[in-house]
């Protein structure tokens, strides 16, 4: 639904905002942050450089109605109350948040107070995660991963008719900047007749999409298709930090435990269904001979528009890089539109059996790889496992991530008519283990 917020020749009286990359007024992602010299959780809206404390705003009496119940439901630190709340308030309050941040709008004074800068605050978890699941619907990421065990055979015969998904450890994700320490585990090479526990030697990272569930499903009430997408309360990045060495001696037959359960990263701004409308694609169609989605995952309008059109780039920022003031290497550039599954078939398969669902759950779209080797969105596909490993301009090379490296996920939205919008950083920096 295009409405006056996307209005291309809105501009802010917060002057960073207009022409920001990431944060133009016509994006306006929720958050929670905490104000310089505080450790209290507060809602906030990114707009250019800058924070709005939600609460403040409110405090300030420029809601009413719709818009005040959804600041009213952010008043705990904590989105999930507001993600329950559904598509009205967070429409009424992104429409009220666009009029007073916009070039005239009367309360500029009284908001200036409620402004922070985004530099001086700490970003958070945006809401209390009761569950993480993992889905698997990056297509390429699937052949590209399968053709290294089963070259003749890469997908399995059930990834076109199921969304794959494993259900993952909501306790250790991370918002962006937090330090993911190299973790430990049972590791067994090729060569080796036992395993051996110690620092993973295969740390790599997954570009993912991650989606922030809204309203959630009573246990045992499925989520038809077709109401899919009113579950979704927005989007982020998410890095799925993985251990490939201890993925690949534990993952069977149950699937991946401690190779994931370590660390992962999340960017801080939720970036909502309203902020995406512009940016809506049909859902590509599948190769000729592949099967249609059964029934329960199969909606005309979740086709139609189902899909994402999303640019997302990879970046590495290494040791010998930042000592040499070298750009960061850009390891992949891909696309949202690569999924082979959309988010509200991910909701709906997830809720068919009947598991509920609830507000601030998360779900990983699993590593979107594009077809090309340029981008790939993981090491394991880049390097081949670790056979080929790649040259950067400071002289280095990598297999897999070395202490010190920095991953950087970021994504950009772009449409004709539109006003360019960005999701802000997903990066997280690799310790070295403890042990
Ligand atoms: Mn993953």
């Amino acid at each position: 639904m295009i409405d006056a917020t996307h209005d291309a020749g809105l501009r802010s009286w917060v002057d960073s905002a207009n022409g920001h990359p990431d944060f133009p007024i016509q994006n306006l992602p929720l958050g929670v942050f905490s104000p310089p010299g505080s450790d209290e959780p507060r809602v906030g809206v990114a707009i250019g450089d800058m924070v709005l404390d939600l609460s403040a705003a409110h405090a300030a009496g420029v809601f009413s109605g719709e818009a005040a119940r959804a600041a009213e439901a952010a008043s705990d630190g904590a989105l999930n109350a507001l993600f329950a709340l559904g598509a009205g308030p967070r429409r009424a309050l992104r429409a009220r948040l666009s009029e007073l941040l916009a070039e005239g709008g009367a309360e500029a004074e009284r908001l200036r107070k409620a402004l922070h800068r985004a530099a001086d605050c700490a970003m958070r978890l945006p809401a209390r995660i009761g569950d993480y699941t993992d889905f698997y619907v990056g297509i390429h990421h699937a052949a590209n991963v399968g053709k290294l065990f089963r070259p003749d055979n890469p997908l399995l015969p059930n990834y076109k008719w199921v969304p794959i998904g494993y259900h993952g450890r909501a306790s250790s994700v991370v918002p962006s900047g937090t330090p993911i320490r190299r973790p430990n585990g049972q590791r067994k090479r090729a060569d080796e007749a036992a395993p051996s526990f110690g620092p993973c030697r295969n740390l790599d990272y997954e570009l993912e999409l991650g989606v922030w569930i809204g309203p959630g499903n009573a246990l045992g009430e499925p989520i038809p298709v077709g109401e899919a997408a009113g579950h979704v309360a927005g989007y982020c990045l998410l890095n799925d930090w993985s251990a490939r060495d201890i993925q690949a001696w534990e993952y069977q037959p149950l699937g991946p435990f401690l190779a994931k359960s370590f660390g992962s990263t999340v960017s801080p701004w939720v970036v909502t269904p309203e902020a995406l409308a512009p940016f809506r694609a049909p859902q590509r169609p599948r190769p000729e001979g592949d099967p249609a989605p059964l029934p329960y995952l199969l909606d005309g309008a979740d086709q139609r528009e189902g899909a994402l059109a999303l640019e997302l780039e990879v970046l590495l920022l290494t040791p010998g890089l930042r000592e040499k003031g070298l750009a960061p290497h850009r390891l992949a550039l891909s696309d949202a539109r690569h999924m082979y599954w959309t988010a509200a078939q991910m909701v709906a398969h997830h809720a068919s059996n009947g598991c509920n669902l609830a507000p601030g759950d998360l779900l990983g779209t699993g590593t979107i790889s594009a077809p090309g080797k340029e981008g790939f969105g993981s090491l394991l596909e880049t390097t081949q496992g670790g056979k080929r490993p790649i040259a950067l301009a400071s002289g280095e090379e990598r297999r897999f991530l070395e202490d010190g490296d920095e991953l950087i996920l970021a994504a950009r939205a772009e449409a004709d008519g539109a006003v360019p919008i960005g999701f802000g950083e997903c990066r997280g920096v690799v310790v070295g283990g403890g042990a």
